[in-house]
């Protein structure tokens, strides 16, 4: 079990489908099993069970894993192999190829250096924004054993 819910009417632990507690929607309905009560989950009342989580050291993208330490996996992203030890230090194994988001800096550089001052600026901005959301959005790293 990686996530559940307990019921707000009877405390039973309902099993939720969700690898990890970052990819429960805003808001999910769920039915209790056993006593029926339909409950209103978002993602901060959702407990979560061997779930790792953790950054890439090389990329900064925002991880985690089913299980408990120690494990081997692969970043997705830059696809570095990282051991993750019982105490859930994190030590790279195998640097991955530099990732996309090296190529997204180039280009920030590039709109940074423009003619037009004021698209440097805006463009700069939005490649920031979303460089960050894409880094912080969580992603399921490979588990290699
Ligand atoms: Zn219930
Ligand atoms: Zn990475």
């Amino acid at each position: 079990m990686a996530t559940y819910y307990k019921c707000a009417n009877c405390g039973y632990k309902i099993k939720l489908p969700f690898k990890s507690r970052s990819q429960v929607p805003l808001i999910y309905f769920v039915k209790c099993p056993k006593c029926g009560y339909l409950n209103v989950v978002t993602p901060n009342d959702v407990e979560e069970e061997d779930v790792f989580h953790f950054q890439c050291p090389v990329c900064g993208k925002a991880l985690f894993v089913e299980g408990k330490p120690p494990f081997k996996v692969r970043c997705p992203l830059c696809k570095s192999v990282l051991e993750v030890d019982e105490k859930g230090n994190v030590k790279v194994i195998k640097k991955g190829e530099p990732p996309k988001i090296k190529e997204l800096l180039a280009l920030l550089g590039a709109l940074a250096r423009s003619e037009n001052p004021l698209a440097g600026l805006l463009g700069g901005f939005f490649i920031g924004l979303l460089l960050e959301s894409f880094l912080k959005y969580e992603g399921e790293a490979e588990k290699l054993e």
